[in-house]
């Protein structure tokens, strides 16, 4: 088991010993606590693809389902070379509690494969996505687990799973499975994907900013945010909190990044990155380059004295190494596990407030949610309507979090975990047969 399993599993403990007191019968509550300490299933297997040369290359493969109290199970797909089975275990436990406390009616999973999807041709991608649609087939659906991408999926992957699963099940049960283009999301807006979708997580994560702003009494103007990784979650993310007038002083990608006490433009820095590669490469002063930022390495970048630090890359990027040097007075976690528990302690002692992935990056998944509705009446949204929803669900959580916080006097973190793990708990409890 490697350490983000036990990670969740640690963050689940934690929590539970917070919750138990609340129960009468403390034996059941136990057993509902060991239950979700592992998935309820992995889906195990290897997968052949047919490379170009005519070769066969086998691939592992998983998806591990935690739990479906709440509704059915919900969580991507990821192609990586660092996939392993605990780190799918530990990714769908988060999407069990991600889905738990937006409010929104699914479980949790998470799926992937061992590969480097740089080095396959777009050929040999279409077949590898297909073989792995045809291994998870059985056990996904609708009402039973509807997928989505993650790191290194796409839409376009999304719209080859979707004609492999219906093939394979038309096949297997010898009639037309039922829905599906409702079996997947996060799919081109051609083959039913919901409009919003693009900036979901991004401007989820800037309505959870715009509330907690507010309870901490943070002016726009007079608050600075540094954001490590300026992909799809840090560009939106970005682009919506300097539009609503906060500082963005620093963003990075991979290769380093720029910062700017007085602010930068996300939008240009985006031109300009587009234009030079690589954003450490944006610190030009001439006119087609108007950032007049200095470089700064990611290291530099999550120790700068800000308001708000928003790690919007990688896991566990904040660790028991650096944690003591973290100088913002928050940190809000658009990336998936980027605060390693140990790291999440340092600055619990040191006073930072930590607004956890969970609920911080929540917004991706509510526009899949919406999109799954979405399919299942045959009937799409406009774009408004899509991004209003969004913001409710989103305040709404963030709302209820920092009621509990603020009653039960506990961090961001595990006031976020009550409320997703109590919810989960009494749905079990009451379906019963546990
Ligand atoms: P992305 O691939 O679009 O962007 C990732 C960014 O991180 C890029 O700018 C990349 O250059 C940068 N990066 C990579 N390695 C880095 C490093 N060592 N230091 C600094 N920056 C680095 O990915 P994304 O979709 O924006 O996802 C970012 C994070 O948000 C991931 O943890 C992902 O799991 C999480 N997330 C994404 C979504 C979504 O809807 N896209 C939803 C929930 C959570």
């Amino acid at each position: 088991m490697d350490n983000q399993h036990l990670n969740a599993i640690k963050q689940l403990k934690k929590v539970a010993k917070v919750l138990r007191p609340e129960y009468e019968d403390k034996k059941l509550f136990d057993k509902v606590i060991n239950k979700l300490k592992k998935p309820d299933r992995v889906i195990e297997g290897t997968i052949r693809v047919k490379m170009d040369n005519g070769s066969t290359k086998i691939f592992k493969a998983y998806r591990s389902q935690h739990n479906n109290a709440v509704g059915p199970y919900k969580g991507g797909i990821r192609f990586h070379k660092d996939v392993s089975k605990e780190e799918v275990m530990a990714l769908s436990t988060w999407m069990t509690w991600k889905c738990s406390v937006t409010g929104i009616p699914y479980g949790g999973s998470k799926g992937g494969v061992v590969v480097d999807p740089k080095k396959l041709s777009k050929t040999e991608l279409e077949r590898l996505s297909r073989a792995y649609a045809r291994l998870i087939a059985p056990h996904i659906g609708p009402w039973v687990d509807v997928p989505a991408p993650d790191v290194n999926t796409t839409g376009e992957i999304m719209a080859w799973m979707v004609d492999e699963y219906e093939k394979t099940s038309n096949k297997r049960y010898k009639t037309l499975v039922e829905n599906p283009v409702a079996t997947f999301t996060g799919k081109p807006l051609l083959l039913g994907g919901s409009k919003g979708r693009t900036e979901a997580t991004g401007l989820g994560g800037f309505h959870i900013l715009e509330q907690l702003a507010k309870k901490l009494k943070f002016v726009p103007g007079k608050t600075s945010i540094a954001i490590q990784g300026f992909g799809n979650v840090g560009y939106w993310f970005a682009h919506y909190a300097h539009e609503a007038g906060f500082k963005i002083v620093a963003l990075s990608d991979s290769r380093g990044g720029v910062f700017n006490e007085k602010g930068l433009d996300p939008d240009k820095v985006l031109a300009c990155k587009e234009k030079g590669g690589t954003i450490g490469n944006c610190n030009c002063t001439d006119k087609n380059c108007s950032n007049k930022g200095t470089r700064i390495t990611n290291v530099k970048l999550l120790e700068l004295a800000v308001d708000i630090l928003a790690p919007a890359a990688l896991e566990n990027v904040i660790n028991i190494e650096n944690a003591k040097n973290v100088k913002a007075k928050v940190v809000l976690e658009l990336a998936n596990g980027p605060t390693t528990p140990e790291a999440d302690e340092v600055l619990d002692k040191n006073g930072v407030i930590v607004i956890p992935d969970v609920l911080a990056n929540a917004g991706g998944v509510t526009v899949s949610y919406f999109e799954w509705t979405q399919n299942l009446q045959g009937y799409y949204w406009e774009k408004k309507l899509v991004l209003k929803r969004l913001k409710n669900l989103m305040d709404e959580a963030f709302l209820r979090m920092w009621d509990l916080k603020t009653k039960a006097k506990v961090t961001a973190r595990v006031a976020t975990y009550m409320s997703a793990v109590k919810k989960v708990v009494d749905t079990m409890i009451l379906r019963g047969g546990i």
